[in-house]
Formats: C-alpha cells, structure tokens, sequence
C-alpha cells in the first residue's frame, strides 16, 4: 500500500506526479531547494521539506538530505520524476535499503540499463535490433580497433558506455582520425563518468528518432504502447514530440513493440521505460533504454487514454496491470511543444519573472506546466518551463490545434521559443512528416527567413 508518496523532483513533472497522486487519493510531499520556495506543486502537496540551497548537488541531487525528508513526514515511496537521480541505481538503492518504495525499476535493472555496452548486450540477446558496431568495449589493440572500423565502414561513432544527456559521442569520417577521437574519447569519459569504456557504432545518416514506451508490472505482465516520432531536436535536445509516429505502420509497431515486450521480460523491468531507437529506411536501431518517465509521456497517453504515471504508482504498489495488450487502441494524433524559457536567437537560458500568463485551451489541448503569473523562473535548473500538448483525430488537425494553442499562450516577462514552435509548424517540411533528426539543426534553422 502507498498511502504517501515523496516528489523528488520539481518543476511541471513534480506537479504531474502531485496531480497523479491526488487521483489516486495519495498524500504528497514536496522536496525543494531554496530557489524554489514558491513552485506551484511545493503549494499543493500536503507536506513540504526544504531539502538544500539551490545547487543541485546540495538538493535535488542530494541522497541523505531526500531520505531524512522522507523519513521525517513518514512516507512510503519515493517518484524520482526524470532528471536528477532518475536513473541513479545507487539512489534506488539508497531508497530500497532505508524502507521505502522505489517508483522505478529495480536497481540492478537501473544499473544495467545505463551501462550502454551492457544495455546493448541484452538487448542484443533479447532479439531487439541494434546498430551494426563493436560488441562490445573497444580494447587497446590499435589494428584490432582499425579493422573493426573498416568492417563497419566508415563514418563510425565512438561512444562512452556510461555517456548520457548527448555527451561522450564522436563521429570519426576518416581512418586517420580513429585512434585519436578513440582516446579523446576515453579519456573525456573516464573524466565525465568515471568509467573510460567506449565502443563503435556505425553512425548512421538519416535517421529518425522513434521510441517504444513500456509498461510492466511486478507479476510479469508487460505491453507496450507504441511509439513516440522525436526526431525535432537541437544538440539532441528533443523539441517536438508526436505519437504516432508519420508513416510508421500498425504492422510495424506492433512488430517493435512486441520485441521490447519480450526485452522487459528478459531483463525482469518494471514500471514505465522507454526503449530508444534511431529509424532509417525501414528499419530500428536500438540506441539505449531509459529507465524512467519521459518527458515527452504525455503524447502516448494522449493517444492511448492510458496514465503513465498513474500506472508507475500503481505498480510500485503492487497493483496488476489492468490493461492488456489487446485492449490498447491508439487514436488521432498528439502532438508536444516543450516550452523553454530561452532566447530565440542564442538558445542560451533566459530566466526571469513571468508577468503575464495565459495558458490556450478548448478541446485537445494540454498544458503542463508549474508557472503562473509572479513566478519566477530561477537559473539553476534546466529551461524548460512547460509542456503544450494537442490532441486530435488526425495529423493535420493536431497541426492546426497546435498552431492555435501557441498563439493563444501568452508568456510576458522572459523569453521564450514560442516563436520557434510557430515557424517549425509552419514549415513544408514538418508537415509532410518524418524528417530525419537533423532536419532542424540542418535545414529549418540554417534557412534563412
Ligand atoms: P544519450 O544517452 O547521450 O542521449 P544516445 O545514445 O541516446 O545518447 O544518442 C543521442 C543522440 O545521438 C541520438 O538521438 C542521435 O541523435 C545521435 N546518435 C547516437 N548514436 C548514433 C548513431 N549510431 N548514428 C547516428 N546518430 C547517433
């Protein structure tokens, strides 16, 4: 039984999971950092537990200061959210030991999953697809690594295995550049990780992003449900999110999905996760799992009526999956615009105080979100202030929804990449769907306009 569940996170996925746990009749806590005094779900929750100064590393992040909280108002579990000490095993762990209920997958799981050479591994073995490359860490044996190369054809990418956030990857075109960008890459991940693993992957040119999101319960059942079409990014930071993904077929997803299905069995996963491809002419590759909620959820429980979140908590109660896999029906379409608080040319951050809000509305539109007129957007964290979903019955609808909505959103104050959202929508190429992940950066962006 959870009866009260402890928010280790902050920001719209904090107030998600407050908006979940009230649902399901669960008391909350709120843990913040001195910046963060006035969030909106830190007004909402039942308790609230300043854990730090504003610093991640002495609060978000800060194992004992989250444990004692919850220790102290007597919680049963503990949503790490995404972010901060999502995927940290040895904080699962932590929460586990001192008695309380981990939302999430079992440490081991946690840990297996974020050591990409060891991800691909089992996933390999589970009959998922992964991108033709080294089978493992690479050793030192220079010819060794130069003939792999040369099997694989070049351009290869050299990857950190316990890389993560877009960091620790190196595209190498030439064979004479292998060995260095293979050493500069051992030792920038052995500095960033403190784990100087790397391995070779073919680098693929026109791939789309496109991910499988799971469920899975403590009893072994598992679905998935379908997929997500996150191929707008910038420095592969996801920009728009969409379910379905255009022109993928239900034979397709069903194929996919069925194979990660098998993969969370294998592996004994549960809760929600994601399974990370890259999609080029007709065919997935596995890149790597994340063992947590996403950012970009809401589209699938848009299209599916399924809650996420909901279910994670449920989960971690013990609770049996109630939907099965026959039972799930994806309908129309849904579209995400994250909303970052940042300048339109530079990208850089913009924080500040919001002095006017409006959030758009009518049927189909979603908006997550923790700010309010007042609020201040402080400058320690990630710029990412909201999330504008649109559901409708097919693309162009959620298109047209879409462009609707932003023109209703009002954000005074601060900068913000509404503006950014709007020419993307507008823009031939989106529209037509399936662009490749460097279709914005490459094409849309460098456009002049
Ligand atoms: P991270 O954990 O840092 O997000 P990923 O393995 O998920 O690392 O890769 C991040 C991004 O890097 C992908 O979304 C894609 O844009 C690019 N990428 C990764 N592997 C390849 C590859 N083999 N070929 C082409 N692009 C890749």
């Amino acid at each position: 039984m959870i009866e009260k569940v402890l928010i280790a996170n902050r920001g719209e996925i904090a107030l998600r999971i407050l908006r979940a746990c009230r649902e399901l009749g669960i008391r909350t806590v709120a843990v913040y950092s001195t910046a963060d005094r006035d969030l909106k779900h830190v007004r909402l929750a039942d308790e609230s537990v300043c854990i730090g100064p504003p610093s991640p590393a002495d609060s978000y992040l800060n194992i004992p200061a989250i444990i004692s909280a919850a220790e102290v108002t007597d919680a049963d579990a503990i949503h790490p959210g995404y972010g901060f000490l999502s995927e940290n095993a040895h904080f699962a762990e932590c929460v586990e030991n001192s008695g309380f209920i981990f939302i999430g997958p079992t440490p081991d799981v946690i840990r297996v999953m974020g050591d990409k050479v060891a991800a691909i591994r089992e996933m390999k073995a589970a009959g998922v697809p992964c991108v033709p490359g080294s089978d493992g860490p690479l050793g030192d044996d220079e010819r060794e690594n130069l003939r792999l190369a040369r099997d694989i054809g070049y351009p290869v990418m050299i990857k950190a295995a316990g890389g993560g956030g877009g960091r620790g990857m190196r595209v190498v075109h030439h064979e004479r550049n292998l060995l260095e960008a293979i050493a500069t890459t051992r030792a920038e991940a052995k500095a960033a990780f403190g784990n100087d693993q790397v391995y070779m992957e073919k680098f693929l040119d026109d791939p789309r992003h496109i991910e499988i999101q799971v469920l899975a319960d403590r009893h072994g059942h598992v679905i998935h449900l379908g997929e997500r079409d996150c191929s707008i990014q910038r420095r592969h930071q996801k920009v728009i999110e969409e379910s379905p993904a255009p022109g993928l077929g239900e034979k397709q997803r069903g194929k996919i999905g069925q194979r990660c299905v098998e993969a969370c069995k294998r592996i004994g996963y549960r809760s929600a996760g994601t399974f990370e491809f890259l999609y080029q002419d007709g065919q997935f590759y596995f890149i790597e799992m994340n063992t947590r909620v996403q950012v970009e959820h809401p589209v699938t429980e848009m299209v599916t009526g399924v809650d996420i979140v909901k279910w994670q908590i449920r989960i971690a109660a013990g609770e049996r999956l109630a939907v099965e896999q026959k039972d799930v029906e994806w309908r129309g379409h849904a579209i995400e615009c994250r909303i970052n608080a940042e300048d339109p040319e530079t990208f850089l951050p913009a924080p500040g105080t919001i002095t006017r809000y409006h959030a758009p509305g009518g049927p189909g539109v979603r908006m997550d979100s923790h700010i309010y007129a007042g609020y201040k957007v402080p400058p320690y964290y990630d710029s990412m202030i909201g999330k504008l979903i649109v559901h409708a019955e097919d693309r162009d609808t959620a298109i047209a929804r879409m462009q609707g909505a932003l023109s209703e959103l009002v954000i005074d104050g601060i900068k913000t990449n509404i503006a950014l959202h709007q020419r993307i929508l507008d823009d031939a190429g989106f529209r037509r769907g399936g662009v490749n992940i460097h279709y914005l950066e490459k094409t849309l962006l460098n456009r002049r306009s």
